[in-house]
């Protein structure tokens, strides 16, 4: 940890942010308000995310992505998801989560056919692990695929998956083994839409992250071909834990964005709102909050800062991650809501971004590992156990 203030200053990242808030503003704000009281998809904003290279962060340049590493993309994810959290998910599952994993453990073949297009936006892809009865508990999935020669027949539903009304890629983990098997028993495989037997169920409504086109998806004798496998026939549980490990610090510094927004907002109010001949800046109960939101932001910050630079410098990095995960989406729940109480009544209102802020990070809390995972994690490995 010695030379880790260095990367808090580098320049680089300072360019990096300031790329991304600049799209965030200019392509983003305009569109956030709409985006979460429609609920609809925003395939126009997908497309133009993936031209300025939002949604190939971390992707190798020879596939079209900007190669960064965890601290620049990191960067990345707390601007846009200062603007809008549904806006930050599609790079969270393009690039973070099926765009690693295929880059990580895909073929050479499966690379060059997805990659590039999943980074310019041209396909819309789903990760599909969780099911009605396994979201937490991810090895005790029961969607089934049966080895036929040479194709695999898929049975079963996903359930809450980001992206998954649109999806024209799906990176599927299903059960090849018996229930038994446990996390030894799941293969991870790549799904195209329009695979006989695959269809997207209903769209689910959610309080936050809306517009991402939550859905169930539904699979009956799904045949995909045997080179659909990613990795090796058994591998699937090992690689959805190694890219959530990684997404977890992106979810982190999305909460980090979205809990300094509110923070932004209310410096700003309380410095105008005049109440009892005084402005509310000059109320020591404020003063006090805001001094504690800003503290606690600094702490996530550093917090999330410092599992991406684990992970960019090839250390071990899980423990540090789920602390950035828990302490991060809980600081945001928290600033939110005090956001809200400073704003009074406007807080509550839907005038201004607060309520959905809070709603996005309350949402945050439970997905890509819900905080008391992250802290069974973080006791499991404290304590050997
Ligand atoms: C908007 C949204 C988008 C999502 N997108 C995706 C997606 O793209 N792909 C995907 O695969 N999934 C997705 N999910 C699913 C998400 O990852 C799960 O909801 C999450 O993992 C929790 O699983 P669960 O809902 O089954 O809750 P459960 O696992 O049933 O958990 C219920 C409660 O028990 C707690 N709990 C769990 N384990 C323990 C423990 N060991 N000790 C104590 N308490 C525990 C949980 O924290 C939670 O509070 C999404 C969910 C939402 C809401």
């Amino acid at each position: 940890m010695s030379d880790f203030p260095e990367v808090v200053v580098k320049e680089e990242y300072e360019e990096i942010r300031r790329w991304a808030k600049d799209f965030g503003q200019r392509e983003i704000a305009p569109i956030a308000e709409k985006l979460d009281r429609t609920d609809e998809y925003p395939l126009g904003l997908a497309r133009k995310m993936g031209e300025y290279g939002l949604l190939g962060l971390s992707i190798p340049e020879e596939y079209g992505g900007l190669g960064l590493g965890a601290v620049g993309a990191i960067i990345v994810a707390e601007e846009i998801a200062k603007v809008s959290l549904s806006a930050g998910l599609i790079i969270g599952v393009q690039n973070g989560l099926v765009g690693n994993a295929i880059a990580k453990f895909g073929s050479t073949k499966q690379k060059e056919k997805y990659l590039p297009r999943l980074v310019k936006g041209e396909i819309i892809c789903s990760f599909g692990l969780t099911e009605a009865g396994a979201g937490s508990d991810a090895a005790g999935i029961s969607t089934k695929a049966e080895r036929a020669g040479e194709w695999y027949k898929i049975s079963g539903s996903k359930l809450w998956i980001s992206q998954g009304m649109v999806a024209d890629l799906i990176l599927l983990f299903a059960r090849t083994g018996s229930q038994e098997d446990r996390a030894a028993g799941i293969t991870s495989l790549i799904v195209e839409k329009g695979s006989d037997g695959f269809t997207v169920g209903s769209k689910l409504e959610v309080m936050g992250l809306r517009g991402t086109g939550t859905a169930e998806l539904v699979f009956k004798d799904c045949r995909v071909p045997a080179s659909s496998v990613l990795g090796t026939e058994g591998d699937g549980f090992l690689i959805a834990m190694a890219v959530l490990d990684e997404a977890r610090i992106g979810a982190a510094a999305a909460a980090v964005g979205i809990a300094e927004a509110a923070l932004d907002a209310s410096m700003a109010y309380a410095k105008k709102r005049v109440l009892f001949r005084k402005t509310l800046s000059k109320f020591e109960s404020i003063q006090f909050l805001i001094a504690d939101i800003a503290t606690k932001i600094s702490a996530a910050r550093l917090l999330t800062y410092r599992a991406a630079y684990l992970l960019e410098t090839g250390k071990p990095f899980q423990r540090e991650a789920a602390m950035a995960k828990v302490f991060s989406s809980e600081t945001a729940v928290w600033a939110c809501e005090r956001a809200i109480q400073i704003h009074g009544g406007y807080g509550v209102s839907k005038l201004l971004p607060l309520e959905r802020f809070l709603r996005d990070a309350k949402t945050l809390d439970i997905v890509e590992g819900a905080s008391e995972v992250q802290r069974w994690i973080l006791a499991r490995d404290l304590l050997g156990l």
